[in-house]
């Protein structure tokens, strides 16, 4: 279940432990401690299964994508087959891979910032990705699960519909792969969303580059009887 890079999970933090490499910009915030943590960019693990993830959901993408040009009749004679690649066709592809790449992180951001949040946008080279985050913005765990799926929610269905709409050629092509890719892309914050779910409503969210934290409320320090059974909590 650890997916945090191999780091050991801070289940004991000591205030003055120097902790090696890790990234500590932002401890727990007061009366919660950290329940979880991903860090893409040091979990090759992690890497791999989003990879494989985001393969699993090529199939559905593509599937849903290719629906409304069969459901009109030209699939076959139109695109797959026939459809001759002129530059100004591949200028619109292109444009349309570049376009929905940072519409999808827009969207991650304008609803960052309907939370409150300064949303602050760049690319993860490393692992080619684009990204929108709040440094430092702790979000409530619902307020995350909105801000993750936001761009697969909105963006996903409107392409869809789009392609229903659109003519067929280069312009349905666009935005069908703009769809698919939006889908697919969406694999991390499928991911995220997931993890964030297995944590209470009260739990806080740190979003970050390639990663996320998870805070709890950490149960107040109240004397007790030494002596209770414990396992990690
Ligand atoms: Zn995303």
């Amino acid at each position: 279940m650890s997916l945090n890079g191999g780091r050991p999970a801070p289940a004991s933090p000591s205030p003055t432990a120097p902790s090696a490499d890790v990234h500590s910009d932002f401890g727990a915030p007061a009366g919660y401690r950290e329940a979880y943590a991903l860090r893409l960019s040091s979990s090759s693990r992690a890497v791999v299964g989003l990879n494989l993830g985001a393969i699993a959901l090529l199939v559905p993408a593509i599937a849903l994508f290719v629906w409304p040009a069969a459901a009109r009749g030209f699939i076959a004679q139109d695109l797959v087959f026939t459809l001759t690649v002129t530059l100004v066709d591949a200028l619109i592809l292109i444009g349309a891979t570049v376009g929905v790449v940072l519409t999808h992180e827009v969207v991650h951001g304008l609803v960052m910032q309907a939370f409150g949040a300064r949303p602050r946008y760049g690319i993860k080279w490393e692992l080619l990705a684009a990204y929108a985050t709040a440094a430092g913005h702790l979000f409530r765990r619902d307020q995350f699960l909105l801000v993750a799926l936001a761009p697969l929610l909105t963006l996903t269905p409107l392409l869809w519909l789009a392609a229903w709409w659109a003519p067929a050629g280069t312009l349905w092509m666009a935005l069908a792969l703009a769809g698919i890719l939006n889908t697919v892309g969406a694999v991390g914050d499928l991911f995220m969303s997931w993890k964030a779910l297995a944590h209470p409503r009260t739990a806080l969210v740190l979003d970050e580059e390639d990663g996320m934290r998870v805070y709890v409320p950490a149960p107040a320090v109240v004397p007790q009887e030494p002596d209770t059974p414990s396992g990690p909590a």
